[in-house]
């Protein structure tokens, strides 16, 4: 039997029928309106490559060393090919053709997507199998269901079973063919309050095909009903600009605008919500539990696509929360207030202060202090301790992820300490000017990151503040934006933590940081190593970064250290002398210069492209004008990566880059990122790692945010996406600025995501109240 029907699938049937198609079955045997459809099980996979004996070549054939990147890519290669190029047999065909036909006569346009069955397994080692094919018609029906069971063998898919010790031959694959919903109008809905639990229906709607509104491409119009009572209790219309709808032509999605008429009607009528409500009560009783909905409406029917438990409701939020009933502050955080930027000096009014500096990472810690010295040995820094240094090293990362918090003499919100610490989620005061000085090794202290105060003895009476998993918790509840919110990562390590702020991606992914870890600058790995070594600990570094983060897009940047960063490793003797680091040799400068170092990095890419990771993006950082974009585009072009096929782009840093967008966008760049931290220095003239003039150090200064607005307003008349990943994206007025001049996203430190996605949502809803009033 090669399929079962939606409507007979129980839960039973996971083997058979993966994950997706369990859900769709069990939603369908409750009564719900689900579109129609049947799950081409597992065990047809299995009896095509039996019967048609192809299994042990396929077996063989994916059974190589996967560090070798070109006998993976040839595996991956030759797997796919055998399952694609090989006739299913009369039988599974026969039978996949006729439940097709019987759906709606043969005509039906249906939607083709893998199911995965292996739910134990980590889901790396199904990466790569979300295949999800539209508008397939019986014609290319048999074939979209063999891509389905090829992408078992993306070289992705491949590389984490072999890594995992996984065998090939255990894992299978199902396939979910259902009717395509021509939805007129679209959206989701919360059956309860996400925090509260309180019954109230949370329903977002927009014009045309879901997508728009679960993608964020469009401002949906948002109700709040109580569901007792049926009472429609907050009700706002959006302008919505764009919808996503099926050309007739090539039966793909594509985006258009919504006509003038429609843009700001109000998409569901009573008796919709009505129903919806009701829909909401049925799946809710069903399950029993509150869910997270995915609804189509087409031809005046009502069809639920998908259902998700929601597993972020705070039972202790209910009193607080109890009358609220906007949209807006779903997550029962305050608006307002993004990430504080104590700006250094706090002062907490306490007698015990001994000394204050930059708050850097939050969080509220004691412990011994442990002063480390430039040659001491990091091993004396132990699991507990208070690290106390003059600045950090990136050797010291190890020393870091055991201490309990980091104290610096030197150093600001984008030092190595803090952007480090920060990741690890290891409270961190930075700039003291005094630390190592002043405290002696054992004596205990009490450090404070949101003010930056250090305090004699243990002042937290037994009730330390973790800074992100218990003050920001792991699984937030996203408030929906239409600015993307992004996260910078910097260590590998803490890709993990990142992902998990719910961040639409990773806005900064600082390569340098993966080399300094290795403690020797790229000429002096490779010498010691290999070059493909070198390849491989870039690729590595990525990896589990775009691993954590998939299908969520990550950019990362190329090399950017300025010389007296990389003198501080091995072989940095050899590093030019600079007066000023900051205006040298360093980001894309040094890159065109050495273009045989380069190289790697862009050999690193195309490897990560090779294993599948189409959600890695490349970024260059401080370029000044189209031609520094263009021979870096050359070389990319020359490392074998087609700058039209993957997504790329550049940092703006410095004045001479914002004022020359225009002709870096006709150089076919996909994104720009403003670059604050350098933006700031190199436009007022003032260092960013000198003390002296750090009150002059001002993100906000007028100057700047003209720069960045005029910017904007180039790239989106050059259909160029705009986004800001310096350390200011944490900053409340900024991000109110850049919301209000329409950037597409925003990439904030790890310890502020929340923040910052509740500032976005508190603008753009201000906006559109703005705008209907
Ligand atoms: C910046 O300049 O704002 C930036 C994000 O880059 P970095 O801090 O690494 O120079
Ligand atoms: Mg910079």
């Amino acid at each position: 039997m090669a399929l079962l029907w939606l409507d007979d699938v129980t839960a039973e049937d996971f083997d058979s029928v993966g994950g997706k198609g369990a859900s769709l079955g069990e939603l369908t045997s409750a009564g719900l309106p689900v579109p129609p459809g049947f799950v081409v099980t597992a065990e047809t996979y299995r009896s095509f490559i039996e019967e048609t004996g192809i299994d042990e070549e396929l077996f063989e054939a994916v059974d190589v060393s996967v560090d070798d990147s070109q006998a993976l890519a040839r595996a991956a290669e030759r797997a796919q090919e055998l399952i694609q190029e090989t006739e299913m047999p009369d039988s599974i065909r026969e039978e996949i053709l006729a439940a097709y036909d019987s759906v709606e006569d043969g005509e039906a346009s249906v939607a083709v997507r893998s199911s995965a069955t292996a739910e134990d397994l980590p889901d790396a080692s199904f990466a790569g199998q979300q295949e999800t094919f539209l508008n397939v018609t019986r014609s290319d029906l048999l074939d979209k269901v063999r891509d389905c069971w090829a992408s078992l063998f993306t070289q992705r898919a491949i590389y984490y079973r072999q890594e995992q010790g996984f065998s090939h031959d255990v894992v299978n694959i199902a396939v979910v063919v259902q009717l395509m919903v021509d939805a007129e109008k679209s959206g989701v809905m919360f059956t309860s309050h996400p925090t509260t639990g309180a019954p109230q229906a949370i329903i977002e709607s927009a014009w045309g095909l879901g997508e728009a509104v679960v993608s964020g491409a469009v401002s949906p119009d948002k109700y709040v009903l109580d569901r007792e009572t049926g009472q429609l209790r907050d009700a706002t219309v959006a302008t919505k600009k764009v919808m996503h709808v099926r050309d007739e032509e090539t039966g793909e999605t594509i985006e258009r605008p919504v006509p003038e008429d429609k843009r700001d009607e109000q998409v569901l009528s009573e008796e919709e919500l009505d129903r919806l409500v009701g829909l909401g009560d049925e799946i809710e009783s069903y399950y029993g539990d509150p869910q997270d909905v995915e609804w189509a409406i087409a031809d005046g029917e009502l069809y639920v696509l998908q259902s998700r438990p929601i597993t972020t409701i705070d039972e202790d939020a209910e009193e607080v929360e109890g009358a609220s009933n906007g949209v807006g502050d779903v997550a029962g955080v305050a608006d307002g207030g993004a990430a504080a930027d104590s700006g250094g000096g706090g002062s907490a009014g306490d007698g015990n202060v001994v000394f204050s500096g930059i708050g850097a990472s939050p969080g509220r810690v004691s412990g011994p202090a442990r002063i480390v010295r430039k040659l001491d040995h990091l091993d004396k820094v132990e699991e507990g301790d208070v690290i106390v240094a003059e600045m950090t090293t990136p050797d010291m990362v190890p020393a870091m992820k055991r201490a309990t918090g980091i104290v610096t003499d030197e150093g600001g919100m984008t030092s190595h300490a803090a952007i480090v610490s920060r990741e690890l989620g290891v409270p961190a005061i930075v700039g003291t000017e005094q630390g190592s000085e002043t405290l002696h090794d054992g004596q205990v202290v009490t450090i404070d990151g949101d003010k930056g105060t250090v305090e004699q003895g243990d002042a937290t009476g037994g009730d330390e503040r973790e800074p992100v998993e218990e003050v920001r918790p792991q699984a937030p509840v996203k408030p929906m934006t239409a600015t993307e919110v992004k996260v910078n990562v910097s260590i590998p390590d803490a890709a993990e933590r990142a992902a998990a702020t719910g961040a639409d991606g990773v806005g900064l992914l600082r390569m340098e940081h993966m080399i300094l870890s290795t403690n020797k600058t790229p000429e002096r790995y490779i010498a010691d190593h290999s070059a493909d070594e070198y390849v491989s600990e870039i690729v590595d570094g990525v990896r589990g970064v775009a691993e954590a983060f998939y299908p969520r897009p990550v950019r990362v940047r190329t090399l950017d250290a300025p010389t007296d960063e990389f003198r501080q490793l091995e072989g940095g003797a050899d590093e030019p002398a600079e007066h000023n680091p900051m205006l040298g040799y360093r980001g894309i400068r040094r890159s065109l210069d050495r273009p045989d170092l380069f190289a790697h990095e862009l050999a690193a890419f195309r490897r990560l492209f090779e294993l599948g990771y189409d959600n890695v993006e490349i970024m260059f950082p401080l370029v000044n004008d189209a031609e520094d974009v263009l021979r870096a585009r050359r070389l990319m072009e020359q490392e074998g990566i087609d700058p039209d096929k993957q997504d790329w782009g550049v940092m703006i840093e410095t004045p001479a880059a914002a004022l020359g967008v225009e002709a870096m966008a006709d150089a076919g760049i996909d994104f720009v990122s403003f670059g604050t931290n350098d933006l700031t220095q190199y436009t007022l003239a003032v260092d960013r790692n000198n003390g002296r003039v750090a009150d002059r150090f001002d993100e906000l200064h007028p100057s700047v945010l003209k720069l960045i607005s005029e910017t904007i307003e180039t790239c989106r008349e050059a259909g160029v996406a705009t986004s800001i990943c310096g350390q200011a994206a944490s900053k409340p007025e900024m991000v109110d600025h850049l919301v209000n001049e329409g950037v597409t996203s925003i990439s904030a430190n790890i310890d502020a995501v929340r923040d910052v996605q509740h500032e976005v949502k508190r603008v753009e809803q201000k906006l559109l109240l703005d705008n209907v009033r």
